[in-house]
């Protein structure tokens, strides 16, 4: 694999496109580049490229080819599904969603309730977990749907979907889950993980960004939120992204591939990582530690510090982490997840997410907890001084 010249330790927030995927998208650029849409060989040849990469996602999925749309990522996905079912009810009933669920899905809700429904949030457990029985204990006879992600962006905690999906095919409710972040890093069935609507994006997978796809049931209609040209049966319209979708088949192929032997190999670093902080700073925290997690997520905290200052600093070393936390008014504030899963708030400032992905080694792993621990003495013994 090719090395950054950066170590880069962030694949949750996006991943570097893979070299086979750059070269799969090459030629629609150029002599594969035609209109989809277009009747001509040129268009036909770009036609191939999509359906190739609809037949790859179905494959990988479980579902038909006619079950897939194409989308401009997680976030459009998000956006169609739920927007789309509550359109289609009037906007009206309620909509249940976990307390830790990304801002394209938690934001649409907010949005929702504008329109007229209900919307309830049920919280994790303080391990990241949301309880499949809370949810189904929210559902009621005007529901609309259930939305529940596959696995957390910050702590990696992955979500019991199965019990889930189960439950509301029982209960005859509509599961929407965003598996953004599962994709291509745990095995994923549609009809096992949820049986409703499904959100995918390609860049976190080693694919372009600007694409992903909305998977679902074929007994559901959604309203569009785009008109236009009928593209992908009338449910998005808008020529397609071709280049984009052709990268993110081979970018999924690639990953489902090799997911077995790669995830734990990253398991092991993420692990020896969190022992080396862990040994040396005893007072990390590790959120979600005894939950199940992706295997290349690691999400940590040492009260009194500030995870805005860890990346900064981090990032003057050469490193690029992230932090959840998100400063209003001067202050850092912990993340909203954090927050749900009644983390103090002196720690949920501090924390940093590492999230390691196909570059990452053991040397890189070993030199950035060195790196890391400087950093975390150096900024507690400075804010002992400060008082
Ligand atoms: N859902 C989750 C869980 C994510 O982590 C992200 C991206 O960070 C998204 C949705 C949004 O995906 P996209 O960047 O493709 O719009």
């Amino acid at each position: 694999m090719r090395r950054s010249s950066v170590p880069y330790l962030d694949h949750n927030a996006t991943t570097p496109v893979r070299p086979e995927v750059i070269e799969a998208m090459l030629p629609y650029f150029s002599e594969k580049s035609g209109n989809p849409a277009s009747v001509h060989g040129a268009g036909r040849a770009a036609r191939d490229g999509i359906d190739r990469s609809r037949r790859t996602l179905g494959e990988i999925l479980g579902v038909h080819n006619s079950q897939i749309i194409f989308t401009s990522g997680g976030t459009e996905s998000n956006n169609l599904a739920l927007f789309g079912l509550a359109a289609k009810s009037g906007f009206k009933g309620r909509l249940v969603i976990s307390g830790i669920e990304h801002p394209s899905v938690d934001s649409v809700a907010t949005a929702l309730e504008k329109h007229g429904m209900r919307i309830t949030r049920v919280k994790p457990d303080s391990h990241g977990v949301i309880d499949a029985g809370k949810i189904m204990a929210a559902v009621d006879a005007e529901t609309v749907a259930v939305s529940v992600m596959q696995a957390n962006n910050e702590t990696g905690v992955i979500q019991p979907v199965e019990e889930i999906a189960h439950a509301c095919q029982n209960r005859r409710c509509v599961f929407h889950s965003d598996a953004v972040q599962v994709f291509g890093k745990k095995s994923l069935d549609f009809y096992r993980d949820c049986g409703g609507l499904l959100s995918l994006s390609a860049h976190k997978l080693g694919g372009p960004k600007g694409v992903g796809a909305l998977v679902l049931d074929k007994s559901l209609a959604l309203e569009p939120l785009l008109f236009g040209g009928g593209q992908e049966r009338g449910r998005r319209s808008g020529t397609e992204n071709l280049t984009g979708i052709v990268g993110f088949g081979v970018a999924a192929k690639l990953a489902v591939d090799g997911l077995a032997l790669e995830q734990s190999r990253l398991s092991a670093l993420r692990d020896s990582l969190a022992d080396q902080v862990k040994q040396a700073i005893p007072q990390t925290v590790v959120f979600g530690e005894n939950a199940n997690k992706l295997a290349n997520t690691l999400a940590m905290g040492w009260a009194g510090l500030d995870g805005e200052t860890l990346v900064m600093n981090l990032d003057l070393a050469g490193y690029s982490v992230s932090s959840g936390s998100a400063c209003s008014s001067g202050r850092t504030e912990p993340s909203r997840i954090l927050k749900a899963m009644g983390v103090d708030t002196a720690l949920g400032r501090s924390m940093i997410r590492v999230s390691l992905g196909l570059d990452s080694d053991a040397l890189m792993v070993q030199q950035f907890a060195a790196q890391l621990i400087r950093t975390v003495r150096q900024l507690t013994s400075m804010s002992r001084i400060m008082g």
